[in-house]
């Protein structure tokens, strides 16, 4: 818990923030912006700044089990979805608690940057 954190905070409950979907150490919430119909942020429970400071790679596949169960619960399986996500500024990571991006339901630029 890292007590400046925005995603530390909605995770501790304190803006009773729905969890679109969660298991023991991950939970999954809507992006507050988002840039596309559906985009949904997964997010490790335990305050981990970015990718590259994740050691328990367990939880990595963790992550990526909820990043499925999401794209199935916002019926993204059919037409497909993006998972991103940032790590260091020169990738726009604006929140520096690790988190991937689930977006899907239009049509994505196929640009990668
Ligand atoms: P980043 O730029 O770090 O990859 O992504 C951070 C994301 O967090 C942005 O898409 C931003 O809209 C989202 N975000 C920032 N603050 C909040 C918040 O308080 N609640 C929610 N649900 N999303 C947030
Ligand atoms: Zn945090």
């Amino acid at each position: 818990m890292d007590e400046d954190c925005i995603f530390c905070k909605i995770i501790r409950g304190d803006f009773k923030t729905a969890f679109v979907a969660e298991s023991e150490r991950v939970v999954a919430f809507n992006d507050v912006s988002p840039v596309a119909p559906a985009h949904i942020l997964v997010v490790p429970k335990l305050h981990i700044t970015a990718l590259r400071d994740l050691d328990d790679l367990t939880l990595g596949a963790e992550m990526l089990g909820l990043v499925q169960n999401v794209a199935e619960l916002s019926g993204l399986l059919d037409t497909g979805y993006r998972l991103i996500t940032n790590d260091g500024e020169e990738a726009g990571q604006s929140v520096l608690h690790l988190h991937f991006h689930v977006l899907g339901g239009r049509k994505l630029a196929t640009s990668m940057g």
